[in-house]
């Protein structure tokens, strides 16, 4: 029964998906969709590992708690805030960090994959929307930082990440998610990295995220919708 309802819910936000891309004359196979496993239950996300194979997760530890309990095919995302404290502890559990928001967890990411032999993927997050309370890099942080991204060796930054601010008309987010990407068709410009990846859209938004250029989308609870989950 509840495997019945995440296979619909996820054939319906994976349809969704792939209208989304077309309407813009993209293919569906260029966006990748996390499915975030943050508040949902064990069993859920055991049901759903058959379905589909990359979660994303907010904590370290629960990243740490979840990810031995699955079969190496499944892949886990660290979307969520990294304290430099935790770097060690994560960066073997995850194939994806989106959340890189400092320069100081930068350096600190170098400097343990070059201690543990690993060369981490990461994201930067970006706090298009200039919210006082939010995470991220400013747009104008960012472009003065070009010679320090192009520099490190053991980390690849592959791209840039954001969330909207949250509201009920997801056209709201239609401007914080063009200015991620014309920010980030800036940098790419300015330091040679190709930043192909985007991180944008979420439950509410993954649609008009989709539209601006998205190649991945981070979906909680419109997945477990019906089951009880509660954001
Ligand atoms: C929780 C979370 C999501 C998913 O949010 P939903 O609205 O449940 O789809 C996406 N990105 C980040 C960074 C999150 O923390």
């Amino acid at each position: 029964m509840r495997s019945m309802m995440l296979e619909d819910n996820l054939d319906y936000v994976r349809g969704r998906i792939a209208d989304a891309a077309s309407r813009v004359g993209r293919e569906a196979s260029d966006v990748h969709l996390v499915a975030v496993t943050k508040y949902a239950e064990p069993e859920w996300v055991h049901a759903l590992a058959r379905l589909h194979p990359v979660f994303g997760e907010s904590r370290p530890q629960q990243l740490a708690e979840r990810v031995p309990q699955y079969d190496p095919s499944v892949t886990w995302h660290l979307i969520g805030q990294l304290q430099r404290n935790k770097v060690r502890m994560t960066l073997p559990l995850c194939s994806l960090i989106h959340s890189g928001d400092s320069i100081r967890l930068l350096d600190r990411i170098e400097l343990i994959a070059s201690e543990l032999g690993l060369r981490p993927a990461v994201l930067l997050q970006v706090n298009v929307s200039g919210e006082a309370r939010k995470a991220g890099f400013t747009p104008d942080n960012l472009r003065a930082l070009a010679d320090k991204l192009v520099a490190y060796e053991k980390l690849t930054i592959e791209g840039l990440m954001t969330m909207a601010p949250a509201t009920s008309n997801p056209e709201n987010s239609r401007p914080v998610f063009a200015g991620l990407r014309e920010l980030r068709d800036e940098l790419a410009a300015s330091t040679g990295l190709a930043l192909s990846e985007l991180s944008m859209g979420m439950s509410g938004d993954y649609e008009i995220a989709i539209e601006e250029g998205a190649s991945v989308v981070r979906v909680g609870s419109r997945l477990f919708d019906g089951l009880g989950y509660r954001a």
